[in-house]
């Protein structure tokens, strides 16, 4: 064989990394179940760069030198099983699967577990930027054994986007799903991003009487501060978008219920099994689904809320520099979240995650690339163990100067009957960790008085029980 690299899987996501791999000088082998994708790809694009199609998984694989490089992009699921049963019997010791689509981190740690015992590399990689960046450069996330990314390494650092600095977006994260884990959380962190940026939206939209295109320009203004974001920037484009048909602002005659595909819901799922508090996240997957269920909507319509009240002009510019700070400060809790949920991941699957370098990958090319990220970068940098990103310098001076703002914008949300789930659950997080004492001891109270089940003093060690039902109420040490 002749292709330094196969992509198996077509469809746009395949046939854009495909064409990013040729256009940067590789010989690329291409295949798809139908075979259609695969002569249609070659004759749009074949002068692009050397790509050589194949029929048959037989003769992809013969067409590929050794070790063999294979990128799956296929659907999720049941597919990517097929397709691994289909070209694992050709593959020798050494080769390497690369299944580049949107895999539950649990699949890829069983798939990598087979086929190990076959002697094949199979690489679980993230990829995050949709069609654009698969053709221009995304992030990518791979994991799998080290062996498997030296192989890569100079492929993948040649089609991933790059970095202000010039860095290519892409590292090798740990081993078997430690990849498709860290994607799973970036997109848990970008439901709740994108949740963050539509309730100051909300904010500033009923606040005062403007148009969707006035707060567009708000958005444009942030972009150019700390918040310089691709989805702030794709937000004011949304928001100033009129509606061909109607003339009406887009915004506003788009169906307001969010769909999603489900990987903010594994993330929060898995959050649950690991025991880590992605509150943000879990508000923002619980907000897609209040907006979905239309019934209940229409049927709660009528509850009573608030008499609106407008601002002015001049409380409104004070206003909407207030939601930048929420928005600013609710955004550091949420990666402060995520990351948590990365560093458990690592700890209890043994991957050895360097978050600094998550963080530097995120910078360009996948959907929640931000300025703020060089920062993330630096403070997991500067102290590897970090234990949350609240307490670095930077975000804990940010936390200072936000947090007044962050108040005022929360109680405002609530005085007047705005939802603002991610606003308020980013706040209550910032409150608990910084609280002196917790009402978890009251709860533990509860729970040693019905179900008898013991709790722990701060003033000493041990386990304890009090014997409620009795008149002396005595503290007992259970055996
Ligand atoms: P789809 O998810 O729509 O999948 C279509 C492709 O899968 C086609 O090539 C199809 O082949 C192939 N396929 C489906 N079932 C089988 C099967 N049983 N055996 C062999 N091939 C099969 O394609 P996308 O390009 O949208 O996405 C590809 C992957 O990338 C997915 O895992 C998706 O989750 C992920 N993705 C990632 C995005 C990102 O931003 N990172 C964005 C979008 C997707 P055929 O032509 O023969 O039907």
């Amino acid at each position: 064989g002749t292709a330094q690299i196969g992509v198996t899987g077509l469809a746009v996501m395949g046939r854009n990394l495909a064409r990013n791999l040729a256009r940067n000088g590789y010989a690329t082998a291409v295949h798809n179940r139908t075979a259609a994708r695969t002569r249609a790809l070659v004759e749009e694009f074949g002068d692009e760069g050397t790509f050589v199609p194949s029929e048959s998984a037989e003769d992809f694989v013969a067409s590929l030198e050794r070790p063999r490089r294979i990128i799956v992009m296929v659907k999720a699921g049941d597919p990517t099983d097929a397709v691994i049963r289909e070209f694992a019997p050709l593959l020798e010791p050494g080769d390497i699967i690369v299944d580049a689509g949107n895999a539950h981190f649990a699949d890829t740690r069983r798939r990598e577990k087979e086929l190990r015992e076959r002697g094949i590399h199979f690489v679980g990689t993230g990829v995050s930027g949709g069609e654009e960046g698969a053709l221009h450069g995304p992030s990518i996330m791979p994991g799998g054994s080290a062996e498997s990314y030296r192989a890569l390494a100079p492929m993948l650092e040649a089609i991933a986007a790059k970095a202000d600095d010039g860095s290519p977006c892409v590292a090798h994260i740990g081993p078997d799903g430690a990849g498709h884990f860290v994607k799973m959380v970036h997109n848990g962190i970008e439901y709740a991003d994108m949740q963050l940026i539509a309730e100051s939206y909300d904010l500033l939209r009923h606040a005062c009487d403007l148009p969707p295109e006035r707060i567009a320009e708000v958005f444009r203004g942030w972009n150019q501060g700390r918040l310089d974001s691709y989805l702030i920037e794709i937000t004011a484009q949304v928001l100033a978008h009129t509606d061909a048909e109607t003339g009406k602002p887009f915004v506003d005659v788009v169906l307001d219920q969010a769909e999603q595909k489900g990987t903010g819901r594994w993330t929060v799922q898995t959050a649950l099994d690991l025991g880590v508090p992605v509150s943000g996240i879990a508000e923002a997957v619980f907000a897609r689904s209040v907006s979905g269920h239309a019934d209940l909507r229409e049927a709660a319509r009528g509850l009573p809320g608030p008499t609106p009240t407008l601002l002015d002009s001049a409380a409104y510019d004070r206003f909407a520099d207030d939601v930048e700070q929420a928005l600013y400060a609710s955004k550091i809790v949420a990666y402060a979240q995520g990351f948590h949920q990365i560093a458990a991941g690592s700890a209890e699957y043994g991957w050895d995650v360097d978050q600094g370098r998550v963080a530097a990958i995120w910078r360009a090319g996948c959907i929640i690339r931000a300025a703020f990220l060089d920062r993330i970068r630096a403070a997991f940098d500067a102290r590897g163990d970090l234990p949350t990103l609240l307490i670095d310098e930077h975000f804990s001076e940010a936390l200072q100067g936000a947090q007044s703002a962050w108040r005022r914008v929360v109680s405002t949300a609530a005085e007047l009957g705005i939802p603002t789930p991610g606003f308020a659950a980013a706040l209550a997080y910032y409150d608990s960790l910084r609280a002196q004492r917790l009402p978890a001891a009251l709860i533990q109270g509860q729970r040693d008085y019905f179900g008898a089940h013991t709790y722990r003093r701060a003033d000493r060690p041990g386990t304890f029980h009090t014997l409620w039902a009795t008149e002396s109420r005595e503290e007992v040490t259970p055996s």
